[in-house]
Order: structure tokens, then C-alpha cells, then sequence
């Protein structure tokens, strides 16, 4: 008897810790920083959840979730040395290009 193993583990949302914390690495959305559980998916259905304890960044608009060190939450404004919101394009402090 064959058995075909159609699966994987996904991370799934359990706790919004900080919404719009950052900026989403592949469409430029707000991202929520969240805590995530894992999923074991058999045949894309859900068998197994446990707690993962790691922090993601997870995008709403394209569902992508990323470590927060990828994200570019925090830069730092290379002239005043203060840390600036990615959003940015102009550092608030200053007033200097990014
Ligand atoms: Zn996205
Ligand atoms: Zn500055």
C-alpha cells in the first residue's frame, strides 16, 4: 500500500502582539508583528497545532510571513542617528533624504 504524504507545516496567527509594525518585504503593505503556532497540514487538512514561539511579521494583503529582521522597521536616520519609520522617505527629525 502506497501512502502519498501531501503536506506540511505552515504557521498559523494565534496572538497580534503589534499591528502596522513594519512594512510588508514583498508588496509594501502594513505587516502586524504576531505570535504564531505551527499547523501540520495531511492533505490540507489541520492534524496538529503546537506553539511555535516565534515571532513573525505577517502580511494581511499577501499572507506572507517573514522573520521581523527582515523587515526594515528600523533604520536610522545616517545624519541625526535617530531611528525613523521605514514609511519614511525623509527623516522627521531632520529633514534629511534616506
Ligand atoms: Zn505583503
Ligand atoms: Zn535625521
Amino acid at each position: 500500500m502506497f501512502f502519498f504524504f501531501i503536506g506540511g507545516i505552515t504557521h498559523e496567527v494565534c496572538q497580534v502582539l503589534k499591528r502596522e509594525a513594519g512594512w510588508c518585504i514583498n508588496c509594501q503593505s502594513p505587516t502586524d508583528l504576531v505570535n504564531t503556532i505551527k499547523v501540520l497540514r495531511l492533505f490540507f487538512v489541520p492534524v496538529w497545532r503546537w506553539a511555535a514561539k516565534e515571532h513573525f511579521m505577517h502580511c494581511n494583503s499577501c499572507g506572507l510571513y517573514y522573520p521581523p529582521s527582515l523587515s526594515p522597521e528600523n533604520i536610522r536616520c545616517q545624519f541625526c542617528d535617530r531611528e525613523v519609520d521605514a514609511g519614511y522617505r525623509r527623516c522627521p527629525n531632520c529633514g534629511s533624504d534616506l
